[in-house]
């Protein structure tokens, strides 16, 4: 095999290596972690906590309107009892009935509307867990797609790895030195040339060297940039 072609084959097996290797990190960071998943845990997580808080109010509220309920039973029981001869007292009493009734209604009045958060919020937590099991359950059903593009990648990385490893020990070693100098300051080694034209540095390659190439199985390398040039036609 003509050594440009053999470098040139060496060098696609690298580009695809690398490229295999990138998509298999992206496939294995989507099955570590789902962005849609966690933001919706995230939404959940919120939503649920600012529930509990409305709740826990909710409650304590129950408490103080249960609690002035019961005061003013007592304040009306000793009121019809009779036992408050002095006007005085009664007045006092009447008073107190007064006020405690104004911090019942009011107290009710904040209940009620607590109660119309809490049941919104349970709307709110109900919508966000759905759409946590719909997020969750869509990731669980991408899962096995995932595990099977890992398993494709990882082999096919595999039998490319093996490939080059023969296809670099038919290549000569002092040709293996320039290709590696060369990627070394241009990233690419072997330029295809297309139209007449080396798609290393797009310059055009002169007609005579084209000729050349055509028939020579000697490397030639392009006399604006120093790549090698392959000529895929040969
Ligand atoms: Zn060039």
């Amino acid at each position: 095999m003509d050594v440009v072609q053999a470098l040139y084959e060496l060098q696609e097996m690298e580009g695809d290596l690398q490229k295999s290797k990138a998509d298999l990190a992206e496939v294995v960071s989507r099955l570590d972690h789902n962005e849609g998943v966690a933001r919706s845990r995230d939404r959940s997580t919120r939503v649920n906590q600012a529930f509990t808080k409305l709740q826990l109010q909710q409650s304590e509220l129950d408490v103080d309107v249960q609690e002035t309920t019961d005061r003013l039973k007592e304040l009306e029981q000793q009121l019809y009892s009779g036992n408050t001869a002095a006007s005085k007292d009664l007045l006092a009493l009447q008073h107190e009935i007064k006020f405690t009734k104004e911090k019942q209604s009011g107290l009710e009045e904040k209940l009620l509307e607590k109660m119309e958060r809490v049941e919104a919020g349970q709307k709110a937590v109900a919508t966000i867990d759905a759409e946590l099991a719909a997020a969750e359950s869509a990731y669980e059903n991408e899962i096995p797609t995932l595990q099977e593009q890992q398993q494709e990648l990882e082999l096919h990385a595999k039998d490319v790895a093996a490939a080059y490893q023969t296809a670099e020990t038919a290549v000569d070693a002092s040709d293996l030195k320039t290709y590696r100098l060369l990627q070394k300051s241009k990233g690419m080694a072997i330029a295809k040339v297309e139209r007449g034209m080396c798609s290393g540095c797009t310059i055009a390659v002169p007609s005579h060297e084209l000729q050349k190439l055509r028939t020579t199985t000697t490397p030639m390398r392009c006399s604006s940039c120093g790549r090698f040039l392959f000529s895929p036609v040969g």
